[in-house]
């Protein structure tokens, strides 16, 4: 990314850091400049304008692309820390929300609000190729559209989401493995299948 392109833009903040310094954040934790994780950067901050300053929130985001890297880079919450939350809706969709009370913000990506910014509106819904969007091209298309893209709703997050507790711990008379009581008599991949087949080794 020409550094040139940014200067332009220079009065731009994303969550608190002027554009330069947020791109190197993005750039050292994503891998490389991604269109998806700006985006995200004006959604935290669209969100964490509407909620309280004091209130210690948490996260949930509707896409597994950019979205868990953008709210882990911009904000306190982390998968590890399990103060984020992934939901596979497919949607470009944010949620912060009061961890004790479960009042928030969703905020998505709207594109309604797209028309006069065509060319992340064809990004977005994927009718233009790669090719002609490049990020010289989309990049600064998104620093102009700032957050005038978004829109955001109040919601209360319901209790199903959240990983709670961990609870007492006990041993997998199957596997012998440790996992969260909980669960049940056996652990769940014992009980209802894994995400592996075990091949060879120990
Ligand atoms: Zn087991």
């Amino acid at each position: 990314m020409d550094s040139r392109i940014l200067n332009e833009y220079d009065e731009v903040m994303i969550a608190g850091l002027p554009l330069k310094d947020a791109v190197e954040k993005i750039e050292w934790f994503h891998g490389s400049l991604a269109p998806g994780l700006l985006l995200g950067g004006f959604m935290v901050d669209v969100a964490r304008e509407l909620l309280p300053e004091s209130v210690l929130y948490n996260a949930v985001v509707e896409s597994p692309y950019c979205l868990p890297d953008a709210v882990q880079l911009f904000t306190p919450c982390t998968v590890g820390n399990s103060w984020l939350q992934l939901v596979d809706y497919g949607r470009f969709a944010l949620t912060l929300y009061d961890k004790d009370t479960g009042v928030g913000v969703r905020v998505w990506a709207d594109v309604s609000k797209m028309d006069a910014h065509p060319k992340i509106r064809d990004w977005f819904l994927k009718r233009a190729p790669k090719k002609e969007l490049p990020l010289e091209t989309l990049i600064p298309a998104i620093l102009t559209a700032g957050r005038s893209i978004f829109s955001s709703k109040s919601v209360r997050v319901s209790e199903t989401i959240g990983v709670g507790k961990k609870g007492n711990v006990r041993l997998c008379p199957n596997c012998g493995e440790s996992y969260p009581e909980k669960h049940g008599a056996l652990c769940r991949p014992c009980s209802s299948g894994g995400y592996y087949q075990e091949t060879h080794g120990s």
